[in-house]
C-alpha cells in the first residue's frame, strides 16, 4: 500500500462523528472537546504516516475502531483535573508537598460564599468610598497575638522580603551565622537579603553567636536586627546564640528595629501534647520584637500567606512599599484567614476544626481506633497482609524537626510485590494514596488519614491487587 492509500485510509471526521461509541459519549459529554481530539489524533496519524520509511509502512494499520478510542479517551482527560486530592498516609501533618494545611469545611464555604460573588473587598459599605482589603483581618488578628499592628501578604517568603525591603534598604541586617535558613524549595535568607538590597552582616559562627557579636557589627548603617527562627534544623552540642529578649534590649539602646522571622508561628501552646520548641506568636510579641512574621499555612493552620504584626510604625511603612501591591493576597485568602483566626478566638474549636492542629493534638486512643477500624476495613482484601504497629509522626513544614509524635500505623505487605513497588502503585491509583517505606515496609500512618477516607483507601487496594494496574 501506497503512503498515498494509507491517508485515503484516514477516517473522515464525519465517520468518526457518527460512529457508535461517539454518539454515545457525547450523550453526556462536549462536541468541542471532542473536536479537539479529532484533530490531534488524525494530525497525529498524519505525521506517522509522513515519517514512514520504506522499511516500515506496509506494517501501519489504521482501524477506526481503535481511533474512536483513542480519540474519546484523550477528550476524556480534559475533563480530568491535573491537581487531585490525595490521601496522606505519610503521618507528616504540614506536608508541603501534599498542600500543607487542608482548610476545614466552614472556612471551605465562607471561601466559596465571598469568592462566588461580589464583596467588600475593598469598599467602605459605611462611606461607600474605597476601603482597605486588610482592614477585615487586622483587629482580629492583633486581638489574638496581642500585636499592635498586622497585614498579610502572598507567603512568608514575601513577608521576609518586604519586611527587609522596607526597613533595610541599603542598610545592613545583622544576623547570625546560625541562622542563615535555607528552606526547602531553595529559599535562602541571604538570597533574600540580596534581592530586597539589604547588606548581610554576619556575625558570630555556627554554633556560637553572642550578644557582643551583634553589639559589635553595629555601624551608623545598621538598621536592622535579624532573627530567623531555625525551623527545618537543629544545631546541636556546644551551642550559644542570644536571647530573643538580650537582642530586644540591644535593638533599644542602639534604636535599631529588632525583626523575627518566626517561620511556622503557633498561636497557642502545644507543650501539653508534646514536647514542643516552636515559641507561641504572642510571646514573641511580649518579648518586644518590633515586627515578626509567619506562614498562614503552617502550625496556623490556614491558607498559604504571610502574615507580617509589630509595632504600628513599622507596618503603617510596610503598606504603602510597592511591593506589597505584588505581593498582595487574593479575597480567596482573606476569606479563609479571617474564618481561621475567628476558630481560634476560642481554643477548644480550634483544636477540634482546624485539621493542622487537629491532627497535632489528637490523642493516642483516637489513632487507635482509625487504625483498627482501617484494619478491619481492608482484611478481607485477598493478598494483603496487615499489621497495627506503634511508630511516629513527624511534625513536618519545617517544623521542630527533632519532634516525633507517637501514633500508630497500619504496616501492608502484599505477596509478591515490593514496599515501593505498594508505594508507588497507591500513588497512582484513581484517588492517590501516599504512604511512607520505612525499613523496608509499607506503611499507613492513622494521624493525617481521615475516616472519610478509609473506603477511598479500600478501593484503592483492590485497584492495585485485582486489577494488576502498575505492577
Ligand atoms: C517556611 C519558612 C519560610 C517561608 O514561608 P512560606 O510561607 O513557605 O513562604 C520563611 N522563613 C522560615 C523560617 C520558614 O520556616
Amino acid at each position: 500500500m501506497s503512503k498515498k492509500e494509507l491517508y485515503k485510509k484516514i477516517p473522515k471526521v464525519d465517520d468518526i462523528l457518527n460512529h457508535d461509541e461517539t454518539i454515545k459519549y457525547l450523550k453526556s459529554n462536549s462536541l468541542h472537546i471532542l473536536k479537539i481530539s479529532i484533530n490531534k489524533i488524525l494530525d497525529n496519524i498524519r505525521n506517522d504516516i509522513k515519517d514512514l520509511t520504506d522499511n516500515n509502512y506496509s506494517d501501519y494499520v489504521i482501524n477506526c475502531e481503535i481511533i474512536v478510542k483513542e480519540i474519546i479517551n484523550d477528550a476524556l482527560k480534559y475533563n480530568k483535573m491535573n491537581l487531585k486530592n490525595v490521601i496522606n498516609g505519610t503521618g507528616v501533618v504540614i506536608h508541603t508537598n501534599l498542600g500543607r494545611s487542608c482548610i476545614n469545611k466552614d472556612t471551605a464555604m465562607e471561601v466559596y460564599k465571598i469568592a462566588s460573588g461580589y464583596s467588600n473587598l475593598e469598599f467602605d459599605l459605611k462611606t461607600g468610598k474605597r476601603g482597605h482589603r486588610y482592614n477585615h483581618i487586622e483587629k482580629l488578628i492583633c486581638q489574638l497575638t496581642g500585636a499592635e499592628s498586622a497585614m498579610v501578604v502572598n507567603n512568608n517568603a514575601a513577608a521576609v522580603m518586604l519586611v527587609l525591603n522596607t526597613l533595610s534598604q541599603n542598610g545592613e541586617a545583622i544576623v547570625s551565622r546560625g541562622e542563615l535558613v535555607e528552606i526547602g524549595g531553595s529559599f535562602r535568607i541571604p538570597d533574600v537579603m540580596k534581592l530586597s538590597n539589604t547588606d548581610l552582616v554576619e556575625v558570630g559562627t555556627t554554633n556560637k553567636t553572642h550578644l557582643k557579636d551583634y553589639r559589635n557589627a553595629i555601624t551608623d548603617k545598621t538598621s536592622l536586627l535579624l532573627k530567623v527562627h531555625t525551623s527545618n534544623y537543629r544545631i546541636m552540642g556546644f551551642t550559644e546564640s542570644v536571647t530573643r529578649e538580650d537582642l530586644v534590649n540591644l535593638g533599644k539602646a542602639s534604636n535599631i528595629p529588632v525583626y523575627e522571622d518566626l517561620g511556622s508561628g503557633l498561636l497557642f501552646d502545644l507543650s501539653d501534647y508534646f514536647k514542643s520548641t516552636e515559641p507561641t506568636i504572642k510571646s514573641v510579641v511580649d518579648s518586644g520584637v518590633d515586627v515578626i512574621s509567619f506562614s498562614g499555612d503552617k502550625m496556623l493552620g490556614g491558607p498559604q500567606a504571610g502574615i507580617i504584626i509589630g509595632k504600628k510604625e513599622y507596618i503603617e511603612q510596610m503598606k504603602y512599599n510597592q511591593l506589597t501591591r505584588a505581593f498582595r493576597v487574593d479575597k480567596m485568602t482573606l476569606a479563609a484567614l479571617e474564618i481561621t483566626f475567628r476558630q481560634y478566638l476560642d481554643i477548644e474549636t480550634a483544636k477540634l476544626n482546624i485539621p493542622t492542629i487537629r491532627n497535632l493534638t489528637i490523642n493516642i486512643a483516637e489513632i487507635i481506633h482509625k487504625a483498627e477500624k482501617l484494619l478491619n476495613i481492608l482484611c478481607d482484601i485477598k493478598n494483603l497482609h496487615i499489621e497495627m504497629i506503634q511508630d511516629e509522626s513527624q511534625v513536618g513544614g519545617g517544623s521542630m524537626p527533632l519532634t516525633r509524635l507517637k501514633t500508630y500505623a497500619l504496616k501492608i505487605c502484599i505477596d509478591n510485590m515490593k514496599p515501593n513497588v505498594i508505594a508507588k502503585s497507591l500513588r497512582n491509583c484513581s484517588y492517590p494514596v501516599v504512604g511512607r517505606v520505612k525499613n523496608e515496609t509499607f506503611l499507613l500512618d492513622l494521624r493525617t488519614i481521615e475516616e472519610i477516607e478509609f473506603n477511598n483507601i479500600k478501593k484503592a487496594f483492590i485497584e492495585i491487587t485485582d486489577g494488576g494496574k502498575n505492577v
